[in-house]
Parts: C-alpha cells; structure tokens; sequence
C-alpha cells in the first residue's frame, strides 16, 4: 500500500486549512518537549508569527536514559492543544505506547512515531485502527525497505494518513549526532506516494547546521520540515537545546524558505 506502484498520485494529507504533500511546504518548529504552559505558549506564538502551520513538542519523550527527563504526560498534551487552538497552529506529539494512542489522538493534530519506535508493531498496528494523521520516524538503523514495511503497517490497518520522515542515520561519524540522508528524500518519494517530511534537527545535531540542511532538504524535494525551536535552549529540559534554533533563527529561516516553496 505504500508503494508507488500501487497508488501513483502523490497523497496529500489535509488537516483544516494545511495540506501536506501537495504544494504547500509545511514546517513544524517548537521545542523537543513541552515543559510549562508558559513555555509552550510562548513558543507557539513566535512559530506562528514565523509563518509555520504546526506546533511540535513532545510530552513522553524516548529518553536513552532511565534517569532522564521523561516528559511531562498528559498535563503536556493538554498544555499543547491549549496552545495550537490559541494560535491557530496545528499540533504534532510523539506517541510512545498503544495504550497512549487514544488520548494523543484526542489532544494532537498528528501523531509522531520517533525513531526508537519504528518497528514497535503493536504502536504501528494500533495507529493503523484510527484516522488521525502520522508522522513516521525514520529508524536510525533502517532501510529504506524496513521503512516503508513498518508504514506499511499503518495503512495496512486501514489509516491512509502516514508521512514518512528523514530524520538521520547512525554512521561512523560522531561530528554529527545522526548523518541526515538527503538522497532518502528524492529516494522515498520515487518509491511510495507518502509525503516525506525532513528533520534536520535530530538529523545533525548541531544548530548551526540546521538552516543549510532545511535549505537542502527542501531543494530535494521535502514536503515538509520538523524543526526544534526554543526560547532559552541552554536551559532546556532535554539534551536537544544545542540542535534547538533561536527564536530569531527560525524566523529568518521561515523568510529564506518563503522563497524556495509557498507556504500557504
Ligand atoms: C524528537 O522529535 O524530539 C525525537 C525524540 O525524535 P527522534 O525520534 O527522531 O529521535
Ligand atoms: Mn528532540
């Protein structure tokens, strides 16, 4: 189902007045993790003035350690949704267990599956029994097969609303958190009809290279972008502020992609 063989018109996901997959470049900026009601309104309101269509921000966060912040649950999620309806932005959250897919359903616009779930089965065929559109991570040891077999997942249980996204390959440089894979974007989109979406935060690491790899992203052809943005990234409550941009980064990032693709 996920092939191009199969479906030869590109899909194109429509939330409300966002359509993703077809024209328009949809650009979701906020931080790794919702952490007060104070910090995610805030940050709402600098995506939206920064022209962007969705609101990112995880409260259950895939922590590689134990002892790590693990999110703030469903206190976030509503925080979240209080903030996208006050900003007219759409809003995406990592999911992280079947049992949690409803309630995210409930609170979020689109669902994000993150890069440590990607073969979790029994998360893909739960998204699979509703509609609400999914954002699909990229494993960070996956092929392009092994990708599209656990999307496959989702629309196999009948959900047609799957985005793919790049979001960095482990390799043997450690420069870089993750080496983003700019040929799996031009490479996804030859294979399957899904939109593909790029992540040039988690894909590098490093906040000075997230502007030229949204800029490459979008010249191979990305329909989108999910980028970290924070208010104060040195103090934030997980490790990704060094990824995180400025506030006036992301704006000036928006103004650059304006010219590169429409965004409404
Ligand atoms: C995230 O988006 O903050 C995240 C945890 O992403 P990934 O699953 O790609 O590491
Ligand atoms: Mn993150």
């Amino acid at each position: 189902l996920a092939s191009r063989d199969f479906h030869p018109a590109d899909t194109v996901i429509k939330i409300k007045d966002v359509e993703i997959g077809g024209e328009q470049l949809v650009i979701m900026g906020g931080p790794c993790a919702v952490e007060s009601p104070e910090q995610i309104d805030e940050i709402a309101r600098l995506v939206k003035a920064s022209g962007a269509q969705v609101l990112r921000g995880g409260a259950f966060k895939p922590r590689t350690g134990p002892y790590s912040f693990q999110g703030v649950g469903v206190e976030g999620l509503v925080m979240m949704a209080e903030a996208g309806k006050k900003h007219g932005l759409l809003t995406i959250t990592e999911v992280m267990t079947p049992e949690y897919v409803d309630v995210c359903a409930e609170y979020a616009d689109i669902l994000q599956v993150g890069t440590r779930n990607m073969q979790n089965f029994d998360l893909l065929r739960k998204l699979g029994t509703i509609q609400t559109p999914v954002l699909l991570k990229r494993g960070f040891s996956s092929t392009y097969d092994e990708f599209l077999n656990a999307a496959e997942y989702i629309l196999a249980g009948g959900n047609p609303n799957v985005m793919l996204c790049e979001r960095g390959i482990r390799t043997f440089e450690p420069y870089t958190r993750n080496t983003l894979d700019l040929a799996a974007i031009p490479a996804l989109q030859s294979l399957s009809h899904l939109p593909v979406i790029s992540d040039p935060s988690h894909g590098t690491g490093r906040r000075e290279l997230v502007e030229p790899m949204s800029k490459a992203s979008v010249a191979a052809g990305a329909n989108g972008l999910i980028v970290e943005m924070h208010t104060d990234p040195d103090n934030s409550m997980t490790g990704d502020g060094v990824q995180s941009l400025f506030p006036d980064q992301f704006a000036k990032l928006m103004v650059d992609l304006e010219k590169l693709a429409p965004l409404v």
